[in-house]
């Protein structure tokens, strides 16, 4: 098996192209991240999924309490 199994390939329903990984910023209960999301070279349309989004608020929480 030659499949990378660490991105797994995303298409845009819309433009049935796949979706490219770009450097994003954003912010989310008031926490901002910089990551990289998945998102569509055509339609511009970014694909932000919950696990995502919860596992970087669970990051910044744990180095918050850190301190
Ligand atoms: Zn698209």
């Amino acid at each position: 098996m030659s499949a990378p199994l660490e991105k797994p390939a995303l298409i845009c329903l819309k433009c049935n192209v796949q979706l490219e990984l770009r450097k994003a910023f954003f912010t989310y209960l008031g926490f901002n991240f910089n990551t990289e999301l998945p998102r569509c070279p055509v339609c511009g349309q970014m694909y932000l999924s919950e696990e995502l989004v919860k596992g970087k608020v669970t990051e910044v929480e744990m180095s918050l309490e850190d301190k």
